[in-house]
């Protein structure tokens, strides 16, 4: 039902990290009224999301900061090596060589690299981005403290975070609670988080230091990863692969051990060797493998680290947001607008929970190759025995450790089990992990090529549902036309007639939805179009 209530916002967003950002900013995107509300000031000290995946990257092509990210990430010309040794300045163990981002070719489906760009540019790149939609409201040092739901709408108190201004209630359509881990909404709302809690305390240091490239031999790398006879203790990443630098103590499960680092010891202990160098911050935080059971409860949805907690590896905690938020944006327009179907909100737990829980399992499994390589103190000798000793983890770290590129994950996930989509007959493939075969099987994101005017296809999606007529003579499609029409549902016809897209969108007709996602493919139009509409629309 379309609301009628009149509402001081139709969104609030509670929670200005980067997945409350990106609401805001695809809400923007979609002229849907919103106000975004934060506690702090807005500021990243110390930047923890680095790796903006495939599918971040071609919604940050759709909001126009692609460029920003690709121009001020990780140098696109620099090796990203992942190179393992005894101290910076002792014995290489091991290197898995990864070509610079210049060098790399998306896998066939897609256009859009994995980028490395820090929190500190990715976070004011949507800043700005929301600041320029005039739909979107940001509003800094100011909390919510509060969220009541009743049939028709929420009613939010807000106070000012800073003590300055007065406290304020706010009538809303919808909250969308972008809380981050420690989420007072998820809380209140009794919704509570399935998994492990710790997996380990760690600590992040981020630094400045011109001379640390110039004191080893190891050459341009992403990661450098120090081994003991403790195992894997510690990593440098490489921020803007100049004088930026992230170092990080993996840490252990003992809890007295937390926040007790010795930022100068270990530091010396990782290079071999005194350096200069300036810490700039400190983080302490906790690995966990969390998922939430549900992520709505009725007007109030949850994105992000407030659903999901996952350890850094594979880059997944920030990108799994933000394929929350755009799987619910165009959810939460359709119900602003009226074409929603009764069922359409709740598709958003039964739709994204398998994927945050699969990439919450993954990281953790990923975290966990890390402790297969337990070395001898042997590792530190020079002598035979710590030659061979050296040797024999090199080639365990190769083996065990070190992980493929994770095409699959990025951008490979399906909606197979969605209400939404209208299912084919025949067991779907198995989904995968490393590689990516492209397909338009309903629930999976459509595949990306250019086409012949140089245009990416999927920046034809986005504003409504597209239906695809593919090949030198397709099919009528007025039934699915007049059933759109019949429920105001937004649809868009575009002709294709590309002999390679043709191929890769398998099929005569593909209908996709807002967020880029297969809904329905056929050769021929469907039987009954008004059950597919309804369908799509989360009506059946
Ligand atoms: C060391 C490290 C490295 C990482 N690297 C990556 C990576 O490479 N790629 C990746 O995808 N992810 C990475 N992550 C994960 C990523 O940082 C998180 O997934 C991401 O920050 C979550 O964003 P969020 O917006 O959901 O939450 P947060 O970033 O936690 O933001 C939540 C915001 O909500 C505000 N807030 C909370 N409650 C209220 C309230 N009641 N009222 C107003 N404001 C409120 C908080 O002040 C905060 O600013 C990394 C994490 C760590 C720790």
């Amino acid at each position: 039902m379309a609301t009628t209530e009149n509402f001081d916002i139709p969104v609030l967003i509670v929670g200005g990290g980067p997945v409350g950002l990106a609401m805001a900013v695809e809400l923007g995107w979609r002229g849907i009224d919103c106000v975004l509300v934060e506690q702090g000031d807005g500021e990243v000290v110390h930047p923890k999301t680095n790796g903006v995946n495939i599918r971040t990257m071609e919604f940050c092509r759709r909001w126009g900061i692609a460029d920003t990210i690709r121009e001020n990430g990780y140098p696109r010309n620099r090796a990203r090596d992942h190179i393992y040794f005894t101290t910076l300045t002792g014995w290489e163990i091991a290197r898995q060589t990864n070509p610079a981002y210049d060098e790399v070719s998306p896998p066939r489906g897609t256009l859009e690299p994995f980028q490395r760009c820090p929190q500190t540019v990715f976070d004011p790149a949507l800043q700005a981005c929301a600041r320029s939609l005039a739909s979107v409201t940001l509003r800094y040092h100011t909390r919510c403290v509060d969220v009541e739901q009743d049939e028709t709408g929420v009613t939010a108190q807000l106070q000012a975070a800073n003590g300055e201004g007065t406290d304020e209630t706010l009538r809303c359509a919808y909250v969308v609670a972008c809380e981050g881990a420690r989420s007072p909404i998820r809380d209140a709302l009794g919704i509570k988080l399935d998994g492990t809690p710790v997996l380990g305390y760690a600590t992040n240091v981020l630094f400045r230091s011109e001379e640390f490239s110039t004191i080893h031999d190891k050459g341009d790398g992403r990661s450098y990863l120090a081994m003991g006879p403790d195992g894997q203790w510690a990593s440098v990443n490489a921020i803007d692969g100049k004088e930026l630098w992230r170092f990080q103590v993996r840490g252990s499960l003992d809890p007295e051990s937390w926040g007790k680092v010795d930022v100068d010891a270990d530091l010396e202990r990782f290079a071999g060797r005194k350096f200069d160098y300036e810490v700039l911050s400190v983080l302490d935080w906790i690995r966990r493998q969390l998922v939430a059971d549900s992520y709505q409860d009725g007007r109030i949805l949850l994105a992000g680290d407030c659903i999901h907690q996952l350890t850094p590896a594979g880059s997944f905690g920030m990108n799994t947001g933000i394929g929350d938020i755009t799987n619910l944006s165009w959810k939460i327009e359709a119900m602003l607008q009226g074409w929603g179907g009764e069922r359409l909100l709740e598709s958003y737990t039964t739709e994204r929970r398998p994927i945050g829980k699969r990439n919450v399992d993954y990281a953790a499994a990923r975290y966990a190759r890390g402790e297969k390589v337990t070395p001898t103190p042997h590792i530190l000798e020079d002598s035979p025995a710590g030659e061979k000793e050296r040797a024999e983890v090199g080639r365990k770290i190769m083996k065990d450790v070190l992980s493929p590129p994770n095409f699959g994950l990025q951008i490979g996930y399906r909606y197979d089990s969605s209400p939404l989509v209208c299912q084919e007959s025949e067991a779907p493939p198995p989904v995968e992990r490393e590689t990516y075969t492209p397909t338009t099987r309903p629930g999976a994101r459509a595949p990306d090529a250019r086409l012949t005017d140089g245009q990416p296809v999927i920046d034809l999606f986005g504003r409504g549902f597209v239906l695809l007529r593919l090949g030198d003579s397709p099919p009528d499609v007025g039934g699915l036309q007049e059933a759109a029409a019949a429920r105001a549902l937004p649809l868009e016809i575009r002709d294709i007639d590309d002999p390679e897209i043709t191929e890769l969108y398998e099929r005569a007709l593909v209908l996709v939805r807002p967020d880029g996602h297969v809904a329905w493919r056929g050769d021929t139009p469907p039987a009954e179009p008004q059950d597919v509409i309804d369908r799509v629309r989360g009506a059946l």
